[in-house]
């Protein structure tokens, strides 16, 4: 049904078969069957076939291809068909990684589907977002993504951001009523919610009217999973270098042509030899180990508890110049407790005086702070097995709830005798929340409560102590009040300070009493009554301090960017070696900063505190400006612009919204910043390898080239035939590479400063390198090559054998090397896809050589025990040379760190 919205809450809740309390667990049970999981069928990304008929259609199989039908023109059977078997080899091979990758990415994604908290058997219990049901009642809160189409029940000033839906970027004030017309664009319709929009502001409840493809978003799906999916930067720049090679190749196969002619080999012959080493020279197996490559490291750092969103994130992670951090939760354990109560003319040491049951014993002066924390406080307890309670909900405000239980109070009592009639909920830019509640107990079982029966609502405060001292006008003294003079307003801000130097987030508590449970339409948050104030302490994780050592090292600037109090910031700072510059820039600072001011600002201050998300933003974009590559992370409905400003944008997988989680590239499972600096590892090594093995095919690459090109001049014609080239190309930019892109992390990842983003994917030193191992590689082939081939008399190929093989082992002996390049092979991690492509690739090389079938096919000859002896050497001269080459080339290196340091 569409008209939802003209019906009163209670003929939808009763046409649905529901009601205020929800639906039962069985009942949800026999409904999830007959309406199916609230999921949006994934049409997204490509289809196999399309995957296949892309690994066809690209520009070197095509030559491919039409090679095989020339040379079918012109009778070479075999050629015709060893070549198609490639074509078909390379595309299987491709589309295998391709569809891989794609499957581990839609896994990943799957892992972020919201939990939502529901009402079912008169309980509220948390559940998928899949297991909705039509009836079922819905919780939210700001931060919350709507998970299915609703009618509204409950709204507690609850705001939806519908700009997904309706274009409309202003948040929608939420109702309960019904409204009369029936065909109201979706966007008035004020009583629903949509799947897929944001809860911006409030709570509220609601019902579940529609789930899956039968919601709005549903309907529109199709249409928005049609994006194409991008390229990483550096697929594109490797796309470039793969143009460059194709076109390198064709003069590669044009010399080659113009060479054999000149010698007077047969066209045909030569049209085919052309043909194989433009092959050859492209590598044709790298975009299928780059696709691979990334989801590989993408499940690495799942293991990390790092939850990637987008596969351009993997390798951006690499590059990652500065880190800004949140404190609460990140830097810290976000296990908050209460230790100390400042009170204007006192303070508590919440710590001492515990009795046998963890009771303590406050003043009834103190009591009044604690209810007040306690009643402005949307957080739950629960008992739990072993008689720890255990905090449901924000741990700030946990924090409270357990010290006013220590001291003997109770939530649930507290709510009957002055229950929640009102409220304005916390958000990050006023620092502070308000809840009024009616006074409807006679206050005889709380005594603090005799303070109030004179009006008959009170409104609760609780927040940021600069931000509370700002609207009151009294203070409390133990059942009187006073004015805020500038004495009181100045020993309260050193209370604060005092307690903020000591590393605790400090918590103002004030009250305010109410003839109305309004305001009169003015704000409720303005001449209150400043009772005291929290001290709360939140231990640094113990794995960050390493972590943040980690990062300094690997050359990436850490940034705190916290809500609390500056002194407080700048303690864990501190003790957690953020910064060797203990200035604190607050939110209020920044405000009045020349865009000038700032950008000196962001490059020297390293603790910002007191800031709003719009300042997060701020410091974001300025940082960028100076070229840095910036991980931001965030937890706030309000956290969007600047994580998705930020080029990697973290949420926080546990205490993050499910808004923020959308706008980021990589979820936190654990929300520890330590998993950040690992996740930064994986991305170097996975950088590294890509480079690893582009400098192993390329070098190889050249290699063959150069001994076909070369050949000639030494009397050979041709030294390799299509067959054979074709096949080497299969083992090595196959095989090979699939196993170098697997590597694991180097010694020194992150002893080194961060790859430049704007950097070519190949350094000049990496060229060098491609150089002289093709060099090698021709060199000494040729050398064995013209040895064997004046030895030998005309019918006798085994000359050719020798290249075939030479060139083979010599490949697998630069790969071996080159994975010594960062460690000693005496240190080497084990990489068993390594060792098995290797391993492969050497006994699929001596199956070509000695298997009766192939060996004719290929028209190679079975080598003897000493010629075979001769072309491993070389194999193993290529590992010994790369390998002195990555020994010199690290004590240069060392001494370059060294120099600098
Ligand atoms: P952080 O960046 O450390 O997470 P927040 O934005 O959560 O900081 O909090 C900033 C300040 O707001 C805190 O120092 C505290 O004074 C106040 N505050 C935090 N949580 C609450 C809450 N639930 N209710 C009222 N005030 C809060
Ligand atoms: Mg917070």
């Amino acid at each position: 049904m569409s008209s939802w919205h003209t019906q009163p809450v209670n003929e939808v809740l009763k046409s649905l078969n529901s009601s205020e309390k929800g639906i039962s667990n069985d009942d949800a049970g026999d409904r999830l069957k007959q309406y199916g999981y609230n999921e949006l069928q994934e049409r997204g990304g490509k289809s196999p076939l399309r995957m296949l008929w892309e690994q066809f259609t690209q520009t070197m199989v095509l030559i491919l291809i039409v090679a095989a039908i020339i040379s079918a023109f012109l009778g070479k059977n075999i050629e015709t068909i060893a070549i198609l078997a490639i074509v078909v080899l390379f595309g299987v091979l491709g589309f295998v990684q391709e569809y891989r990758a794609e499957k581990a990415m839609a896994a990943l994604k799957r892992m972020v589907v919201p939990t939502i908290r529901a009402r079912r058997n008169g309980q509220v219990q948390e559940l998928s977002a899949r297991d909705l049901v039509p009836g079922d009642v819905v919780l939210l809160e700001a931060g919350n993504v709507v998970p299915a189409d609703m009618r509204v029940l409950e709204s507690a000033n609850l705001r939806v951001q519908e700009a997904a839906l309706t274009g409309e970027s202003e948040a929608v004030e939420k109702e309960t009523g019904a409204f009369s017309e029936d065909n109201l664009p979706l966007g008035d319709r004020k009583n629903m919610l949509y799947m897929g929009t944001n809860v911006a502001y409030g709570r509220g409840a609601a019902v579940v009217v529609g789930t899956g493809m039968k919601t709005e978003l549903g309907k529109i799906a199709d249409l928005l999973q049609e994006v194409e999916s991008k390229q990483t930067p550096l697929q594109q720049q490797l796309d470039q270098l793969g143009k460059l090679l194709a076109i390198l190749g064709f003069v590669a196969a044009a010399l080659m042509m113009v060479i054999g002619l000149l010698i007077g080999e047969p066209l045909d012959e030569m049209f085919l030899t052309a043909v194989s080493l433009a092959v050859a020279v492209v590598p044709e197996g790298l975009p299928a180990v780059v696709t691979i490559t990334l989801a590989i490291g993408a499940q690495r750092m799942l293991k990390r508890h790092a939850l990637m969103r987008k596969l351009p994130a993997v390798e951006t992670l690499g590059s990652v110049t500065i880190i800004c951090s949140d404190k609460t939760g990140t830097l810290t354990e976000n296990r908050m407790t209460v230790t100390a109560i400042g009170l204007p003319d006192e303070e508590i040491d919440f710590t001492a005086n515990a009795d046998q049951q963890g009771r303590i014993a406050v003043p009834e002066k103190a009591a009044v702070a604690l209810i007040i924390g306690m009643l402005c406080n949307d957080s739950v307890l629960k008992a739990s097995d072993g008689e720890e309670l255990q905090v449901i909900g924000d741990p700030t405000e946990g924090a409270l709830l357990l010290a006013a239980s220590r001291a003997g109070l109770q939530k649930e009592a507290l709510e009957k005798q002055l229950p929640r009639v009102h409220e304005e909920p916390f958000d990050s830019t006023r620092k502070r929340m308000t809840t009024v509640h009616q006074i409807a107990g006679d206050g005889s079982q709380l005594p603090a409560l005799r303070h109030f029966s004179r009006s008959g609502y009170i409104a609760c405060t609780k927040g940021a102590v600069d931000s509370l001292l700002k609207i009151s006008d009294q203070v409390w003294l133990d059942g009187r009040t006073e004015q805020m003079t500038p004495e009181w307003h100045d020993r309260l801000l050193q209370v604060n300070n005092q307690f903020a130097q000591n590393g605790m987030r400090v918590l103002g508590i004030a009250y305010r009493e109410l003839q109305e449970p309004h305001n009169n339409g003015r704000s409720l948050e303005e001449k209150l009554t400043f009772v005291g104030m929290m001290g709360i302490i939140d231990p640094p994780r113990a794995a960050v301090k390493s972590a943040v050592a980690t990062c300094r090292t690997a050359g990436i600037r850490p940034i705190m960017i916290t809500g609390d109090h500056p002194l407080t910031a700048a303690a864990i700072a501190k003790e957690l070696h953020i910064t060797d510059n203990a200035e604190a820039v607050t939110g209020e600072m920044l405000n009045d900063m020349s865009e000038a001011e700032l950008e000196e600002v962001v490059s020297r201050v390293s603790i910002y505190a007191r800031v709003s998300p719009e300042d997060k933003l701020r410091i974001v974009e300025k940082l960028q400006h100076k070229g840095e590559v910036v991980a931001m992370t965030g937890d706030g409905v309000n956290d969007s612009p600047a994580l998705k400003t930020a080029d990697i944008g973290v949420a926080m997988g546990i205490t993050g919204t499910d808004v923020a989680k959308e706008a980021s590239d990589m979820v936190l499972l654990d929300d520890n910043f330590a998993t950040i600096v690992a996740a930064v590892e994986e991305g170097r090594v996975i950088y590294d390898n890509l480079i690893r093995f582009i400098k192993f095919s390329l070098g190889g690459n050249l290699g063959k080239v150069l001994v076909m090109l070369c050949a000639p001049l030494i009397g050979i014609p041709i030294a390799l035939s299509p067959l054979q080239l074709l096949w080497l190309n299969l083992l090595t930019d196959g095989l090979m590479g699939l196993g170098l892109g697997t590597e694991p992390a180097e010694a020194d990842t992150m002893e080194r400063p961060p790859r430049h983003p704007e950097q070519s994917v190949l350094t000049k030193s990496d060229l060098v390198y491609v150089s002289w191992t093709g060099l090698l590689i021709a060199a000494v082939t040729l050398g064995i090559g013209a040895y064997y081939f004046d030895r030998a008399n005309p019918e006798d190929t085994s000359w050719q054998t020798m290249i075939f093989a030479t060139i083979g082992f010599m490949q697998i002996g630069n790969a071996i090397g080159l994975r010594a390049y960062g460690h000693s092979p005496f240190s080497y991690k084990s990489n068993p896809l390594f060792v098995m492509m290797a391993t492969l690739t050497f006994l699929l090389q001596l199956v070509a050589i000695y298997t009766p079938f192939l060996e004719t096919f290929f028209g190679l000859e079975p080598l003897s025990l000493q010629d075979l002896a001769i072309s491993l050497a070389a194999g193993l001269l290529m590992f010994l040379v790369v390998f002195a080459e990555s020994r010199l080339n690290r004590k240069t290196n060392e001494k370059a760190v060294a120099a600098r340091a």
